[in-house]
């Protein structure tokens, strides 16, 4: 009987222990696909390291018996990032969720990775400080997910995206060694290796603490909701606010389908379901400064004509209408089985046109477009709902999906704002980079993944993908794919 080549589970489960990796179907089933259902693999296993110990082992072990590995925070990236390969694992940083230090003086955090992004503002709020970046998934994403996918958020409008907020970071590299980019203080000499892995899709190893910058909770925060009738004018106000010289620190868009969703939800936080279009502004600073930003506000949406201007009453209605924001994704399941969340980039002048354009494709393809967005950064997420079981819309849906893109693209946009390439859009990559970008990017992966084994199939089209890793793993009872 020919030998088996493939690495015995057991090696992996004498690193950790047994309750630390994970192989029953019922186990694996549920690590199928992230945020993105439209792609789904099972693994061989799953590992739950506990130290960053643990994960340099478990990667060490990868590496020489050449097993892919995907790292992976809560699983809700929306880009197909933490999708499994099929003859590797599934490595989940969640149990690491430990607030290692809190630097009230300087304003720093350490934390593992696994920590739930709002989990570390309510830590620190006693100390008068937050962490900025907040993605609307918050109260589930995690730190290191954060970080590979460079997240942003509503507020990122004024702090800046995640990259802005790491200091530093304790790397796993892919062949298993230990290493540390950048520390908590700014300007250290040589490469911004630290800049270069925030982003990189978990493709260029595994983030296991980070260093994270902390910002002082404002003196005050007012949030406006502002509703037009027509999304054109929202758009349009959109811009000259920010032409205007307003630095809001958050400004949303929802348009009207996904108003009606919330609003018959759970969620509903008071938003008029006759508004085509609402702007959720939030203002921030000294109360002089918003004052000042609030009859701006108040200026420009007249102008525009709209209906409807208001201040949410106090803390309590502020969250309200947070979460209906940030919930927004969740409530639009009302209308359709499976959501397809796209996410560009376009100027932002560009925002009335582009979604004149997206409603024209959406009706081409007679698919169910809603639009709930970060319009301040321009950053859209064109939201299809549609029922993956019907095998003819969901063509219909992926064809929509990328004409979408190629009108993001054709108005000067990019492919992603924030939710990242993964799976989804590694193949539309050459649509915005030539073949030489393409392969200076690959040049640079392969300095930190030379074998390719950590996050194969993502972000980059022709690099090698899981099938080529055939070895896999050796699981008694269980044939290797
Ligand atoms: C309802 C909803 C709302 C969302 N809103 C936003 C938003 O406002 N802004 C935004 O930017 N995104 C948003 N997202 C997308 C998603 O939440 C973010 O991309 C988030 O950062 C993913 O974190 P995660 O812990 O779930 O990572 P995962 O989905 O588990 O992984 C995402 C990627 O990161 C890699 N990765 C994870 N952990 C590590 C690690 N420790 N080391 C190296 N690589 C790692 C994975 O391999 C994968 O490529 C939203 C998603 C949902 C479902």
């Amino acid at each position: 009987m020919k030998k088996s080549s493939a690495a015995p589970l057991q090696e992996l489960v004498r690193i950790l222990s047994a309750d630390q990796v994970l192989t029953s179907p019922a186990d694996l089933l549920t690590y199928d696909a992230d945020g993105l259902t439209q792609h789904r693999a099972i693994p061989r296993a799953v590992v739950l390291p506990h130290s960053t110990d643990q994960v340099a082992r478990v990667v060490r072990w990868c590496h020489e018996r050449g097993v892919p590995f995907v790292p992976r925070g809560a699983g809700t990236g929306l880009s197909g990032g933490a999708l499994p390969c099929e003859s590797g694992i599934i490595l989940e940083l969640a149990r690491m969720n430990r607030l290692l230090e809190v630097n009230v003086d300087e304003r720093f955090a350490q934390v593992q990775v696994g920590l739930i992004n709002q989990e570390l503002s309510e830590a620190v709020r006693e100390h008068g400080l937050f962490y900025a970046p907040d993605p609307s998934s918050q109260s589930a994403c995690t730190i290191g997910g954060n970080i590979a996918e460079n997240s942003g958020g509503p507020h990122c409008m004024k702090y800046g995206m995640t990259t802005q907020h790491i200091l530093g970071a304790t790397i796993v590299l892919p062949e298993g060694t230990v290493t540390h980019f950048g520390g908590p203080h700014s300007g250290l000499p040589g490469l911004d290796l630290l800049g270069l892995f925030v982003g990189s899709e978990g493709t260029f190893g595994v983030v296991t603490e980070a260093l994270v910058a902390l910002q002082k909770i404002p003196a005050c925060t007012r949030l406006l909701f502002v509703a037009f009738r027509e999304l054109v004018n929202a758009c349009r106000a959109v811009g000259k606010m920010v032409a205007r010289g307003m630095e809001p620190a958050a400004l949303e868009m929802i348009d009207q389908t996904t108003i009606q969703v919330i609003e018959q939800s759970v969620f509903a936080c008071g938003l008029p379901e006759d508004a085509g279009g609402v702007l959720l502004v939030e203002l921030d600073g000294l109360p002089t400064q918003v004052d000042a930003d609030s009859e701006l506000v108040r200026e420009i949406s007249s102008e525009l004509g709209a209906f409807e201007i208001r201040e949410a009453d106090d803390a309590a209605q502020r969250l309200q209408l947070w979460k209906g924001r940030k919930a927004a994704f969740g409530a639009l399941g009302r209308l359709k089985p499976d959501l397809y969340v796209q996410d560009a980039v376009v100027p932002r002048s560009k925002l009335p046109e582009i979604l004149n354009t997206m409603m024209q494709i959406a009706r081409k393809h007679d698919v169910l477009l809603s639009n709930v967005f970060h319009a301040g950064d321009g950053n859209l997420h064109p939201n299809i709902s549609f029922d993956g079981r019907d095998a003819h819309e969901a063509r219909r849906v992926a064809e929509a999906g990328k004409e979408i893109m190629q009108a993001c693209l054709d108005v000067g946009g990019a492919l992603s704002g924030e939710h990242g390439i993964g799976r989804e859009k590694r193949d539309f990559m050459p649509m915005l980079f030539s073949a030489r970008d393409l392969e200076v990017f690959a040049d640079v992966r392969r300095v930190f993944n030379p074998q390719g084994l950590c996050n194969p199939d993502k972000v980059l089209p022709g690099t090698k993908v899981c099938q080529e890793f055939r070895q896999g793993i050796e699981i008694p009872g269980v044939t290797t794919p």
